[in-house]
């Protein structure tokens, strides 16, 4: 049951990450007006599911947990700031308090991924609605092999670099910048996320059984073509992707796709799946 009413949530606390990005955390507030059955949806939020993020008197946009809630009823998201709700969101002042809605939507298909050998590719800020489940793996162990591939444009672009460390303590990170101009660092390859690909797989002791895409279009589809052209199947590659949506409960239509809606069908797809509405390589 979703409530289209949005619960209070404080703003806790915030710090910039990478260029224009900010990872904010909020805390759900008990209100009398919620139900606990709504309160409750919280509580078993999934990863790679969103939420809606009200601002009063300026409008709601949706964006992804990067940590679930909590015991404390604590949650967080990385927001890039793009336009009038990021903008305004990056005025407030620990505090606040403002709304939100959810969660929506369809998270990772958690019982695919655990106890696999798992590739995880994210580019720039998409790599947030990937970030629960490669902490939850590592957390709780629950792969045969993990691996990670972050593209940005620049070195300036690049986000989650403590995230990504912790990481690399764990399973092998491989870190792809874009842009010719820039002099790759330790532990950074010049190119794109599909540059590194054949290295990656070949580091795997066989085919990864499930691969996890979230970023720009452009890069996951292209991910996903070389692994199928590699001999991947295309039931084992899943995609986040975004579309303009404003209500998050399949009734606006904004985010329709064909006879889909990425708010609630999506917007985690198969690429089998999702192939079959977006026609590859728009
Ligand atoms: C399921 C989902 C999860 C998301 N998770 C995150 C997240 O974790 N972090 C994050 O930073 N962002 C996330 N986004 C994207 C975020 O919701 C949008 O950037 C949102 O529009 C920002 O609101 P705004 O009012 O600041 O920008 P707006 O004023 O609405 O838009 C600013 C500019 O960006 C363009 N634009 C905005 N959204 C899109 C889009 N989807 N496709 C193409 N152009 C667009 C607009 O046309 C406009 O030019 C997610 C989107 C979806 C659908």
């Amino acid at each position: 049951m979703h409530s289209l009413t949005p619960t209070a949530v404080r703003l806790i606390d915030f710090y910039d990450d990478g260029e224009h990005a900010r990872h904010f955390t909020f805390r759900l507030l008990n209100t009398a007006s919620q139900t606990t059955e709504v309160q409750g949806d919280w509580m078993k939020a999934k990863t790679g599911q969103f939420f809606m993020l009200c601002l009063p008197s300026v409008g709601e946009a949706p964006f992804t947990f990067t940590q679930l809630p909590d015991q404390h009823r604590n949650f967080r998201a990385l927001v890039r700031k793009i336009g009038r709700v990021t903008s305004a969101l990056f005025e407030l002042e620990a505090g606040q308090i403002l709304g939100a809605k959810g969660p929506y939507g369809k998270g990772w298909p958690m019982d695919q991924v655990c106890n696999k050998r798992v590739l995880v590719v994210g580019g720039g800020c998409g790599l947030a609605p990937l970030v629960g489940v490669v902490n939850q793996l590592i957390e709780q162990k629950t792969y045969t092999q993990l691996m990670v591939v972050y593209g940005a444009r620049n070195r300036q672009a690049k986000m989650l670099r403590p995230e990504r460390s912790d990481w690399q303590r764990h399973i092998p990170v491989f870190n792809m910048i874009e842009n010719g101009d820039t002099e790759p660092g330790e532990n950074e390859s010049g190119g794109t996320p599909v540059d590194i690909l054949p290295t990656v797989l070949g580091q795997f002791d066989e085919s990864p059984d499930v691969v996890l895409l979230a970023g720009p279009q452009a890069m996951m589809f292209a991910v996903a073509k070389y692994l199928v052209a590699s001999g991947a199947s295309e039931q084992s590659i899943y995609l986040s992707i975004e579309r303009r949506m404003h209500c998050g409960v399949r009734t606006c239509g904004h985010c329709y796709l064909k006879d889909k809606y990425v708010c609630s069908d999506g917007p985690t797809f198969r690429w089998d799946d999702l192939k079959r509405y977006i026609p590859a390589g728009s």
